[in-house]
């Protein structure tokens, strides 16, 4: 199915073995143009009926079982590997398999790789099927590969609220296959050693020094400005893999022991529209995914800070402690 591969046929034996007969289809942002297709596969090949969820989903974490809970008997998630949780109704997660020829851009990367002998490979869940091939190519060129499973995540594979494959690895450089800064900034900061990237979808690959410069940049600048600010909002969300109630509570005693105020907001999505009408918050601290506050961050006027960014702003941690916020499970 175009750039994807999605496994349907696994989809129809899971349904006839269970004898499943109302289906909750649940795709990420880049998935749902698929949506219809695989419905109409379903519907046609078993007979079930399917409902579709129309709400954003950005990950694992945002899984729509409880909206599903009594209207489905078997819920089908798109794109992600599962996370530690219990789910209200019965999930298959099915993985889609991004399918793009690698090789020009990992030919490029290994320019940059040509200092470091030993690599860490690194990677997302829609690419962890190109690993294998990944370290072949290496390996022929000289390259010692080394990979790790995590805490809640699979060989190779990091999220980005959890970098625990990579912590302690002993490597001269990193290797990211996929796209997008957000996850190679992460590795950069967990463990300040180079990262290069290799991005299969724009035939290219880069060293991460100078994005996350710039970015730490603007972080530095955030923290500032969240220094004079006497009102906090800390924002918890009522996703349950996102969910850090007791975190938050933390925070906002911390908070208000610095003779700050804070209140504490539950939401489920979380946009700058939605905090229009907080006029008198100065600040937010988000306890949801710690991406909202460092890639979205142009599109909110006040500052939002992550956890630890906080406790720097309180002068509670260093800024030479800076480390990037993970949501453990
Ligand atoms: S919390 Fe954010 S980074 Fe973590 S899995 Fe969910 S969407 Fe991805």
């Amino acid at each position: 199915m175009s750039s994807y591969h999605l496994d349907i046929q696994e989809i129809l034996k899971k349904i006839r073995k269970m004898d499943a007969h109302t289906i909750g289809l649940q795709f990420p942002e880049g998935l749902k143009m698929y949506a219809t297709s695989v419905a109409r596969q379903i519907e046609e090949k078993t007979g079930a009926d399917v409902i579709i969820s129309g709400d954003p989903c950005y990950g694992a974490c945002d899984v729509s079982d409880t909206v599903m809970d009594n209207l489905v008997d078997l819920l089908v998630h798109f794109g992600h590997t599962p996370l530690p949780l219990e789910y209200d109704v019965p999930v298959l997660f099915l993985e889609a398999e991004f399918q793009l020829d690698i090789m020009p851009a990992v030919n490029e990367a290994l320019d940059y790789l040509k200092d470091y002998k030993k690599i860490g490979l690194v990677t997302t869940t829609q690419h962890l099927h190109l690993i294998d091939e990944l370290t072949d190519i290496l390996r022929k060129n000289g390259k010692e590969v080394v990979m790790s499973e995590g805490k809640g995540t699979q060989k190779a594979q990091v999220l980005g609220c959890n970098f625990s494959s990579i912590e302690n690895l002993p490597v001269d450089a990193f290797l990211f296959l996929g796209s997008g800064n957000f996850h190679p900034l992460g590795i950069k900061l967990s463990t300040d050693k180079p990262v290069i990237v290799a991005d299969q979808y724009h035939n290219e690959a880069r060293d991460i020094d100078k994005f996350a410069d710039r970015m730490m940049r603007i972080r530095f600048a955030k923290i500032t400005k969240a220094r004079e600010a006497g009102k906090f909002g800390v924002i918890v969300s009522s996703k349950k893999g996102q969910n850090r109630m007791e975190l938050a509570q933390s925070l906002k005693d911390i908070i208000q022991r610095e003779g700050k105020q804070a209140f504490i907001i539950l939401m489920n999505q979380i946009t700058p529209e939605l905090l229009v009408p907080y006029r008198d918050i100065d600040a937010y601290v988000i306890t949801a995914c710690p991406r909202i506050a460092i890639d979205d961050a142009n599109i909110y006027d006040k500052s939002i800070l992550t956890p630890d960014e906080l406790l720097i702003a309180l002068d509670k941690r260093k800024w030479d402690e800076y480390v990037m916020d993970e949501i453990r499970y």
